[in-house]
């Protein structure tokens, strides 16, 4: 099973963000709070996963308006081959 969430830097799912604060050297609040991916400390996303390969999707994918399945670039571009070899 796949997190929550989808880091775009590794690749990696995860349920729960890692949150951090930024004090910029400060001693009292405000302080600036962040939150990104545990692994590498990047940028995340809700993860979706393709429902042509079950794979967890980073980066670009294709929603195809007429089912509502979303696809990996890979995945769509066999099913483009795919369908023009027919
Ligand atoms: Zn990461
Ligand atoms: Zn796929």
């Amino acid at each position: 099973m796949y997190g929550e969430y989808t880091c775009l830097d590794c690749g990696k799912t995860f349920d729960d963000p890692k949150r951090w604060e930024e004090r910029h050297g400060l001693d009292s609040p405000p302080y600036e709070d962040f939150s990104g991916c545990p692994y590498c400390g990047g940028a995340y996303t809700r993860t979706i996963l393709c429902d042509a390969c079950g794979e967890p999707i980073v980066g670009d994918y294709v929603k195809i308006q007429t089912t509502g399945d979303c696809y990996c670039d890979e995945c769509f571009m066999m099913k483009s081959l795919g369908e023009d070899d027919s």
